[in-house]
């Protein structure tokens, strides 16, 4: 179910809980700003979300509430999980869902990063 991206923060909402270690993910990357593990029901060949260590609900909290320093950490991390999953030459998606009508199901901020193929329109028809 979709999420409402107004409700206060879940501390233990999936993403928290892999965060605090207390769950397992397949880790690829991580700093003192963000964490990036596989998807665990990838959509594409390459499907990796990157999440912000900091507790936001959504893009829309992230970007209201965050400081800069987070912002940019956050951002830079993203890029370089790109990079370093080799997708930047054949090319790639960024995706953020927030709220009920982008279908975001999680309550912790994440970004999916899709590669490893065409990856055809970008909203289906
Ligand atoms: P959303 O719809 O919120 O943008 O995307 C949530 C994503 O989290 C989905 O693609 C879903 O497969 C993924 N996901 C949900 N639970 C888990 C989990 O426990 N571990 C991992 N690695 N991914 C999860």
């Amino acid at each position: 179910m979709p999420i409402d991206p107004t409700l206060a923060y879940d501390h233990s909402n999936i993403f928290a809980r892999i965060l605090r270690g207390e769950i397992p993910a397949k880790k690829v990357y991580e700093d003192d700003f963000a964490l990036a593990f596989h998807d665990i029901a990838p959509q594409a060949p390459v499907h990796v979300l990157v999440i912000p260590k900091g507790a936001y609900v959504s893009w829309d909290d992230f970007s209201a509430h965050a400081p800069a320093e987070e912002i940019a950490g956050f951002i830079r991390a993203v890029g370089h999980v790109a990079r370093e999953q080799g997708l930047v030459a054949p090319g790639y998606r960024l995706l953020a869902n927030v709220g009920m009508d982008g279908g975001q199901e999680v309550p912790h901020l994440h970004v999916h990063l899709f590669g490893g193929k065409p990856l055809g329109r970008m909203i289906a028809a």
